[in-house]
């Protein structure tokens, strides 16, 4: 059956952009720059009937509904080529509960939204390290921060969400009320329905210590020793991570090493500030720092630093693997490909996956994969289409470097959809796929890292 667009205009009360009309090349366009595909419509929906109208009309065609959160999924989950787009950019209100101490967020919030409401509280919960990522599929997909050592992932933070369903009828899945499906959003992705409210668990959290130190690659594997001897011990008010990059052009740096490769320790403490920079600074007792901003900060704050590092249209490739440890391969993969990133932004991040992390059981949650000690993300972004070649080869030549070191998989919302299956990895999979035949028998949800029916 084809897409009745005309009807679908008459129905809902948001936006319906077509090819043709104007608009539609900005509608259509994701986080990714790589991805251009072409919907058959884009429907910004208004409210939670435009998201029912449009889940129906998509159920009708056979063909699937592609569902835009923040748009920031690097395979482009977010849209496909002629079908229609749920667009939920506009289903982006929080409102704080402060008796309750959680959050109703809106399914196309991004985190900007959540912390610019919750911050004048001293409130926070998990949620992702560039503002502008949609609370949508990070939260679905996991959702590793600074806080996740401390509170978990963002799906753990989760009380309850209202979901519209592949029928078009509407729930709330939350340990009481369909506590499968509350079960399978909590790691499963967007396999289940289209989630227009999210209620989160709110935490103390009024001022952080935290920023970067950039050491020489030089260090790299001094530094990444102390890294993980440190986090062996650390209390869980510590949630940083190494990252590979290129220095910026920020005025801590010294201007003539701005652009050298280096291997920096980002860190947020969330503990008694003096503690906070006392452990932080045992960082500087394996190698001296070319660079440092650590401080008293804002959670939020710091929690956007990096937001200039990720500015939509770039070309972006990515790859991921879990780690039971930090090898020496990762050092040796620092010095080797560092001097090539392929551009100022690319970077390959090591994420602690401990703490609160693994308080949760892996049956608990559809996101299964919580034993490893670490989450690598290995981020290839660059400008021009030229690039393309090089930038892939350079994710892959790291990737492959500590393949050894590795297990199999990855995590899920960091990869291209090749290899990191939903769920983390360790997710039960026949349980998934039960609970996908539950609520979406048809597989209308199918733009997504897909559990077939
Ligand atoms: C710059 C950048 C920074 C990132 N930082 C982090 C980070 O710090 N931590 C982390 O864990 N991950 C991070 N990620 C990865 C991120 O979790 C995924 O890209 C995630 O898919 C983004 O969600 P989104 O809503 O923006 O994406 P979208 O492309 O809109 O959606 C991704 C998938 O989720 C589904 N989806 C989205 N919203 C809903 C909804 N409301 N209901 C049903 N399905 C929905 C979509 O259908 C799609 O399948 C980052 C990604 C980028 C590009």
């Amino acid at each position: 059956m084809s897409i009745g667009i005309e009807e679908l205009r008459a129905e809902v009360g948001g936006s319906v952009v077509a090819p043709g009309d104007f608009g539609y090349d900005r509608a259509r366009v994701v986080f990714n720059g790589m991805i251009q595909r072409r919907p058959a419509a884009v429907v910004r929906c208004a409210g939670v009937e435009d998201v029912r109208a449009v889940v129906r009309a998509a159920a009708a065609t056979g063909d699937g509904l592609a569902v835009r959160g923040g748009g920031h999924s690097v395979p482009g989950y977010g849209t496909a080529d002629d079908v229609l787009v749920a667009d939920l950019g506009d289903l982006s209100g929080v409102r704080v509960d402060m008796q309750a101490r959680t959050a109703v967020v809106g399914g196309g919030a991004t985190w900007r939204a959540v912390m610019d409401a919750t911050e004048p509280h001293g409130l926070a919960t998990t949620g992702g390290l560039i503002s502008t990522t949609g609370v949508g599929g990070l939260t679905l997909g996991g959702g590793i921060g600074f806080l996740s050592r401390r509170f978990g992932l963002a799906c753990d933070n989760l009380v309850s969400a209202e979901v519209v369903l592949a029928d078009g009828s509407v729930v709330t899945a939350s340990e009481s009320s369909e506590p499968e499906l509350f079960w399978a959003i909590r790691g499963g992705g967007g396999n289940f329905g289209v989630v227009t409210s999210f209620t989160f668990r709110l935490h103390e959290v009024p001022q952080v210590v935290g920023g970067p130190m950039f050491f020489p690659l030089d260090d790299a594997e001094a530094v990444l020793a102390r890294f993980a001897e440190f986090i062996r011990s650390a209390p869980r008010e510590y949630g940083g991570f190494p990252a590979l990059g290129f220095a910026p052009p920020a005025p801590f740096v010294p201007a003539d090493r701005v652009g050298e490769p280096m291997l920096a320790v980002v860190s947020c403490w969330t503990g008694d500030p003096d503690e906070g920079l006392a452990r932080i600074g045992t960082f500087r007792e394996v190698a001296e720092p070319v660079a440092e901003h650590v401080g008293p900060v804002s959670y939020a704050f710091l929690n956007s630093a990096n937001d200039v590092l990720a500015p939509p249209g770039l070309r972006q490739y990515w790859r991921t693997a879990y780690l039971d440890e930090i090898g020496d391969a990762v050092a040796a993969a620092c010095q080797r490909f560092g001097p090539s990133l392929p551009s100022a932004e690319a970077t390959v991040h090591v994420y602690p996956f401990d703490g609160a992390v693994h308080d949760v059981p892996p049956e608990a949650t559809a996101f299964g994969a919580r034993d490893a000690a670490y989450v690598v993300l290995v981020a290839g972004i660059w400008e021009d289409p030229d690039d393309d070649e090089r930038g892939i080869e350079w994710v892959r030549g790291f990737h492959e470097a500590i393949a050894g070191d590795a297990r199999p998989g990855g995590y899920g919302n960091f990869s291209m959809g090749d290899g990191a299956s939903p769920g983390g990895g360790g997710a039960d999979s026949e349980r998934l796929r039960a609970a996908k035949r539950l609520y979406d028998p048809g597989n209308v949800f199918r733009f997504n890292r897909n559990i077939a029916p």
